[in-house]
């Protein structure tokens, strides 16, 4: 395998340069080596794979850190630093929402789908917010009960590398959009009640791109943006609910003509436990006695969140009784403190007696006449 270059080498930038400085090298340099410009150069295809993988590892500012502090070997996958979640942390933004409805009554409809996300721009110059995505993510029980940190590969939409977002095919002409004269947006009239009234539009012919391609871009059939995965990390915090949402800031859709970024909303899908049934922050379990433990009281082992725990049950027990182990249940994530779990108590009638023991209950059964 090819020695690997220092990617600030290969960007031909320094090491302390800004992100746009990397992007300005990137674009200088893959209009130079891009395998188009130069089909069949071995050198120049591998120039242009140096500079990619450069640029994909220092555009992202998480991967640049790791390469930054570990070089290449902090960008391999299994690595593990002491650091790495306190500045994934302050990097994410992560913030916990843990109201059920954070969307109100409009619904998660104003939430786009990430596949929605993207397609044509209007040629205006007003700055436009990027769209929220949302993502959906099952955890189980446990952790909704404990938080949990936990990586998660977000579908991304990022500018085509190859045609550098112009959507045309690279050393392709484009010309200016006649129907709408490179606008983008067209005015139509349409008929209501009151008459015919002009509405803007986008432009059919272009959508919206104010220029015609020639040949569109191979990579990104003309759309100008690829879909790419950015890791990011999400912070579970204790006791969240089914449909609980955390709030990513900034990691939704880029906006445009300079508009913010959007937030990704994190929605989360809670599985069923096997033992536990959840109320809000308090626990429900059910366990099984003997009519023994039940006369004469007993120390039992139960289930807790936290693995068995012991719990004492008073003589003469009832089958159905409820007990209560206090701060063993959920924390609510409102009040910051944890419920309760409680354990109630079924009684089992035994249904296999031997002899000696039949003659026993029965000397019972005749005592208490
Ligand atoms: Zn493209
Ligand atoms: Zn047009």
């Amino acid at each position: 395998m090819a020695k690997k270059i220092d990617y600030y080498e290969a960007l031909e930038v320094d090491r302390d340069c800004s992100q746009a400085d990397i992007k300005t090298a990137y674009r200088r340099l893959a209009r130079k080596y891009h395998p188009d410009v130069n089909p069949g150069d071995l050198e120049s295809a591998q120039k242009f794979k140096d500079i990619k993988d450069a640029y994909d590892a220092l555009m992202n500012p998480l991967t640049r850190d790791k390469y930054d502090q570990h070089g290449f070997a902090g960008l391999d996958p299994g690595f593990r630093t002491q650091e790495d979640s306190s500045f994934v942390v302050t990097d994410s933004q992560a913030e916990p929402i843990v109201s059920d409805d954070v969307f109100g009554a409009a619904g998660m409809d104003d939430i786009y789908n990430v596949s929605e996300v993207g397609g044509s721009a209007d040629r205006g110059t007003t700055p436009e917010p990027g769209s929220d995505l949302r993502f959906d993510l099952d955890i189980s029980f446990e952790d909704a009960a404990f938080g949990l940190d936990t990586e998660v590969d977000i579908p991304i939409f990022q500018e085509c590398d190859m045609c550098f977002g112009t959507g045309a095919q690279p050393g392709s002409s484009t010309r200016k959009c006649h129907v709408c004269n490179g606008q983008g947006m067209v005015s139509v009239s349409e008929q209501t009640a009151q008459g015919s009234r002009l509405t803007r539009t986008t432009c059919s012919t272009c959508l919206g791109r104010g220029i015609i391609l020639d040949y569109p871009c191979s990579q990104c059939d003309g759309s100008g943006q690829v879909q790419k995965y950015e890791r990011i990390l999400v912070k579970v915090p204790s006791g969240v609910d089914n449909g609980s949402c955390i709030r990513v800031h900034g990691k939704g859709a880029p906006g445009s003509k300079g508009g913010p970024t959007g937030d990704l909303y994190v929605v989360l899908h809670v599985r069923e436990h096997e033992i536990f049934e959840r109320h809000g922050s308090e626990i429900l379990c059910e366990t099984l006695i003997d009519f023994v433990q039940a006369v004469f009281g007993a120390e039992i082992q139960v289930p807790t969140l936290e693995g068995p725990a012991k719990m004492r049950i008073p003589p003469g027990t009832q089958t159905g009784t409820i007990f209560r182990l206090r701060g063993k249940g959920l924390v609510d994530p409102q009040k910051g403190r944890r419920g309760d779990q409680h354990v109630k108590v079924t009684v089992v009638t035994p249904t296999s007696l031997n002899e000696r023991q039949k003659k026993l209950l029965m000397k019972y059964a005749m005592a208490v006449e």
